[in-house]
């Protein structure tokens, strides 16, 4: 069960809520809720006349698994990263290169996806590579070049993690922590980011239900970490048409399901450079709160994933065209609208 204690609750409703759920035996612990107060969760339930103190403001006896991530427990959750708000009003934009490749070739993409407007610039240095035999990442080298490009172009920059060990150094460096489709269900690892007080973006396991990647994003806000972001990246699927297929469905699922803000990486998504900007789109149609995505000056020469990198122009085409669709999203329509409204209007258009 779930007891939420609200931002006035003393201690001691949380301490007697634990002591008597220790006296039955049943394990217990508590979690800040993100606004100042505690979740209290308890396997199993305890009598009613136990659940009394100052300060509780809801008891749930049925609940989501991902207490945490469950919408019902909190509203939109807005991730901020210096000036760049993720989950409001406005689509972010993530780009830059699948790996960092040079100093010279980062600093020239990083230029080039700033002037096409985007807000964040992206690029991995520890890459999780299907093959050992091909290009790993520059490791370290490439965290001090996106450091780099950060201090010139003004840009956070999002690189990604893969094993606990290295995640003071990345912490280092990064302003966003990436957790990789392969490492979804790396428990040690979202444990490890969940100590963190910094953004986490986690990728879909490319298999992976969205019920078993909303209990990752538990895990990382377990941990006292919730500042966690969802990026929906593309499952496998029966047809080698595309090299993954972007669940679109899974973007207002899961904003059914929780507060945590949520992005659509189309270049894993579609691994095809021509399915990229229709895919962008339609991920903010569908209500995503922006595109992870991967942009470089010269595309085709790209290291890794060159089939699915898009030119800065391209990317420029599709923020201007995200912005667009995200305001006619907000756009409330006058109610009550009917067929012949619409055609009235569109008449007077023509
Ligand atoms: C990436 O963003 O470059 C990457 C490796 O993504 P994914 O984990 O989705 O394959
Ligand atoms: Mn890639």
């Amino acid at each position: 069960m779930i007891i939420m204690l609200d931002a006035t609750a003393p201690i001691a409703t949380s301490v007697a809520l634990l002591d008597a759920a220790s006296a039955l035996r049943k394990p217990a612990r508590t979690m800040p809720d993100g606004r100042g107060g505690l979740i209290v969760a308890i396997d199993g339930s305890l009598p009613d006349d136990l659940l009394h103190g100052p300060g509780i403001s809801a008891i749930h006896r049925q609940h989501k698994p991902y207490v945490l991530a469950s919408l019902e427990h909190r509203q939109r959750s807005v991730v901020t990263v210096g000036d760049v708000r993720i989950g409001g009003d406005q689509p972010v934009v993530m780009a830059g290169p699948c790996s960092i490749e040079g100093r010279e070739s980062l600093l020239r993409t990083a230029h080039a996806v700033r002037a096409a407007g985007a807000d964040i610039l992206r690029g991995g240095a520890f890459k999780p590579r299907t093959s050992p035999y091909s290009f790993q990442g520059l490791g370290e080298e490439g965290l001090r070049y996106l450091a780099e490009a950060r201090e010139q172009t003004g840009m956070p920059v999002i690189t990604e993690v893969m094993e606990p060990e290295q995640v003071d150094l990345v912490a280092e460096y990064a302003d966003i922590i990436q957790i990789g489709t392969r490492n979804m269900s790396n428990y040690p690892l979202l444990k490890r980011v969940g100590q963190l007080r910094k953004p986490v973006l986690l990728k879909r396991g490319m298999s992976a239900r969205v019920d078993e990647w909303l209990m990752s994003a538990e895990y990382i806000l377990a941990g006292g970490n919730m500042q966690v972001i969802l990026c929906e990246r593309g499952i496998r699927s029966f047809d080698p048409a595309t090299r993954f297929t972007l669940d679109l469905t899974a973007v207002p699922l899961v904003r059914q399901l929780t507060h945590l803000p949520i992005v659509v990486d189309p270049s894993h998504g579609t691994g095809v450079r021509s399915l990229v900007s229709a895919m962008a789109i339609a991920g903010i149609a569908a209500g995503a709160d922006g595109i992870f995505v991967e942009a470089e000056p010269n595309p085709e020469q790209a290291t890794s994933d060159a089939a699915q990198t898009i030119d800065p122009d391209e990317l420029r085409e599709i923020i201007l065209r995200s912005r667009l669709i995200a305001e006619a999203m907000a756009v409330r329509l006058p109610q009550p609208m009917v067929y012949d409204d619409v055609r009235e209007l569109v008449a007077v258009a023509d």
